[in-house]
């Protein structure tokens, strides 16, 4: 009820939820009541949550942000929602965000923008802007998110609260609409390490019905939360601190990085040599496979249908003219002509051979440091509407959290000070598999 007040309160300045189920709401926190006093409830029994509309959900319509899925209810649940409700959870609602998860604003969405709860002229973050501004602004305790090139912790940066990105493949992708399949992965944001921890605990594991979900043992993510951090090898790389970043932002990092220090780990410079070219690869592969991806919404099958189609080229032409927005018309035109005969090897063959160069540099990385620390983002949040008009500008918001998806890697974002007024994001990296080393830093931080 205190979560649902503050959503009819809140939720016309934020625009962070694009569907309430007040009554199923009700109807979980008194299923959480009864399993509470028959002894049977655990850690995230009745805990309110929301979950990012990029999840399929029965009891609730599933947009992804698109007008191409407005009136779309899903026969099936996402694993991710069917886990976290057989853990207890009581989902309130559903996300904002931007349209198929592609953007860093939450401005891309079918639905309007999401506010930023600490400045309402600024944005929260995309693409799961809605869950950020959800947890950050107490409408919920925690949201599900998802990150192909950042959108949990860039969110989770520029509203000041903790969300970890999984190693590729700890979390099933079943049920969650696809962007770019491997670089998709979902995650929990909440207000700490700690409930990161409870959260992901619920979402991992191994899943039949995704064949790229890991068939590794998932460990207690809480068991590492409070060891010590003395003698942990913190690899800082030059490039991060270097043109793009504001001042202030590295700052706020570097005096986080202080306190690790102070706390007992050792710092040491390293370099990550082609961290340069993140970004052009990246904006090669995603969309390259955002435009196989989105090719099932075809005015057939799924979602929006044009009115009276003269024949069935109209009908593919004017549904998808129709249904999609024009940042992911964007990415379709660009990923299929990257993948296009004659352009293939120069541009998609490329694209992959340079991400195997920046997986290699955090292998060496990694021989060395434990964790690898940095800022999430280069700036704190930017003022809606001042990069919605140059593309260019908004993928280079992303520099330094693309490249934990291109090598699969797990990265968290804890807060770690204000710039006038503004969250500020510290990013930690760490080798595949070690989620529970990267909770213990954000924890032992906070
Ligand atoms: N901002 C990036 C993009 O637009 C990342 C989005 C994401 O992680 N879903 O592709």
């Amino acid at each position: 009820d205190h979560y649902l007040q503050r959503i009819e309160q809140y939720n016309g300045q934020l625009n962070a939820y694009l569907a309430v189920d007040a009554e199923s709401a009700r109807r979980g926190a008194e299923a959480a009541d009864q399993a509470r006093q028959s002894g049977e409830a655990g850690p995230l029994t009745g805990v309110p949550i929301a979950h990012k509309d990029i999840f399929c959900t029965t009891t609730m319509p599933t947009t992804c942000g698109s007008r191409m899925l407005e009136n779309f209810v899903s026969p099936y649940n996402a694993t991710v929602v069917d886990k976290l409700k057989a853990a207890g959870v009581v989902t309130l609602g559903k996300a904002n965000m931007d349209e198929f998860a592609m953007g860093s604003s939450n401005e891309n969405s079918y639905y309007g923008p999401v506010a930023n709860p600490w400045q309402d002229d600024r944005v929260p973050g995309g693409s799961s802007g809605g869950s950020a501004a959800i947890v950050a602004a107490r409408l919920a305790s925690a949201a599900t998110g998802t990150d192909t090139g950042g959108s949990i912790r860039q969110p989770a940066a520029y509203c000041g609260i903790t969300g970890i990105k999984p190693t590729y493949g700890r979390v099933s992708r079943y049920g969650m609409i696809a962007f770019a399949s491997s670089l998709d992965q979902a995650g929990p944001m909440a207000q700490t390490a700690e409930d990161c921890a409870l959260l992901l605990q619920a979402m991992a594991g191994h899943d039949v019905r995704d064949s790229t979900c890991s068939q590794d043992a998932v460990p207690d993510f809480s068991a590492d939360l409070n060891k010590d951090l003395k003698g942990l090898r913190i690899g800082i790389p030059e490039e991060y601190f270097a043109a793009g970043l504001d001042s202030e932002v590295g700052d706020r990092v570097n005096a986080a990085l202080a306190e690790l220090e102070g706390a007992g780990a050792i710092l040491k410079r390293i370099s990550l040599p082609n961290q340069k070219l993140c970004i052009p690869s990246y904006y090669v592969i995603a969309p390259a496979e955002a435009s196989s991806n989105l090719s099932r919404f075809d005015g057939v099958r799924f979602g929006h249908r044009c009115e009276n189609p003269q024949d069935i080229d109209d009908l593919y032409t004017r549904s998808r003219g129709e249904g999609f927005g024009a940042e992911v018309k964007r990415r379709i035109l660009m990923g299929a002509y990257a993948l296009s005969a004659g352009y293939y090897d120069a541009y998609y063959k490329k694209a992959q051979q340079v991400r195997q160069l920046v997986s290699d540099d955090f292998t060496r990385a990694f021989a060395e440091v434990d964790v690898i620390a940095g800022p999430t983002t280069p700036t704190p949040a930017f003022a809606r509407g001042s990069k919605s008009d140059n593309p260019v500008a908004m993928y280079l918001n992303d520099l330094f959290t693309v490249s934990a998806n291109l090598s699969g890697l797990p990265a968290i974002s804890a807060p770690c000070g204000f710039v006038e007024g503004l969250p500020v994001g510290l990013q930690l990296c760490a080798p595949a598999n070690q989620e529970a080393r990267l909770l213990n830093v954000a924890h032992r931080y906070q």
